[in-house]
């Protein structure tokens, strides 16, 4: 299954993608959050669809696409995961994963505008492959991993390096702005994705490619990494692991590049979809 949610900010309703439609399952599930996917929410819902004996209401092609996942407890990302980003970021390669948190208020969904934040003068791009928590994981081993996955999706890890890098202290900070992790466009679950193993992650900017990975470059596979932070911390169903981003990243190259208002940044990996983001100044939006 694909599942997306519909809706403005704050009021998101749960969806699925059924070929080039999105149906509102709302009347059957309250959302996609912890409790959905930690109680078999996806094992159930897709009874309910297999039935026939529900006929779930199409989605406007209006509606806004939002984040296909409700809130979680956490976003945990990790960093230097990809051995061409860090020789771009002129880092060696990590003996353990480089871990760090990002807010979950920097959601946004697939195609909402991406804010450059205020004094912030170094804005960048970074498309990652999210993995969805199905099961409470603590202390997992690495074979077992996999079974504590719900699904897929894309996540753009947008990082303002000069928060992030200059001002001290940790990541966090240059990571966390609002619209700093659009999501989406439609989380597959896990039964649909046989391997995550080559999977092409593609981002351009105004049209033109910056970055063009796959993961089979991969420092830590994804079963090492989950079950790596579930020594550190429980992993609750719904929480967000992003896997870390490939070579071409704005600060990369020389000179760098950032984001400015106006850019488009567009991006995929194979079998997730796409996504597509404007970048606005934070004086044009209201907050
Ligand atoms: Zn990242």
């Amino acid at each position: 299954m694909k599942l997306c949610r519909f809706g403005e900010p704050g009021r998101e309703k749960p969806g699925i993608v059924a070929g080039h439609e999105r149906l509102d399952v709302s009347s059957a599930v309250a959302d996609f959050n912890e409790e959905f996917f930690g109680s078999g929410g996806i094992s159930w819902l897709s009874e309910w669809l297999a039935s026939g004996a529900n006929n779930p209401p199409r989605i406007g092609p209006s509606s806004r696409v939002a984040p296909p996942l409700a809130r979680p407890s956490k976003i945990i990302c990790v960093g230097l995961n990809y051995r061409e980003h860090a020789v771009e970021t002129g880092s060696l390669l990590p003996p353990e994963p480089m871990i760090f948190g990002k807010a979950t208020t920097a959601m946004c969904g697939a195609f909402d505008p991406i804010i450059l934040p205020r004094g912030g003068e170094k804005t960048d791009w970074e498309v990652e492959l999210a993995v969805v928590i199905g099961r409470r994981a603590s202390c997992i081993s690495e074979a077992d991993a996999l079974e504590h996955v719900a699904g897929y999706c894309i996540m753009n890890d947008i990082s303002e390096r000069a928060f992030q890098k200059e001002r001290g202290g940790q990541f966090i900070k240059g990571k966390s702005c609002d619209t700093f992790a659009p999501f989406g466009p439609f989380l597959l679950t896990a039964d649909e994705m046989p391997s995550t193993d080559g999977l092409s992650l593609m981002l351009s900017v105004n049209g033109s490619t910056m970055q063009n990975g796959s993961t089979s470059d991969m420092v830590f596979g994804i079963p090492f990494l989950i079950s790596y932070i579930s020594r550190f911390m429980t992993l609750l169903p719904g929480d967000v692991v992003s896997t870390g981003t490939p070579s071409g990243v704005g600060a990369g190259l020389r000179p760098p590049r950032f984001l400015a208002a106006g850019d488009v940044v567009e991006y995929s990996i194979s079998g997730l979809g796409s996504c597509r983001n404007e970048v606005m100044a934070h004086s044009q939006v209201a907050r």
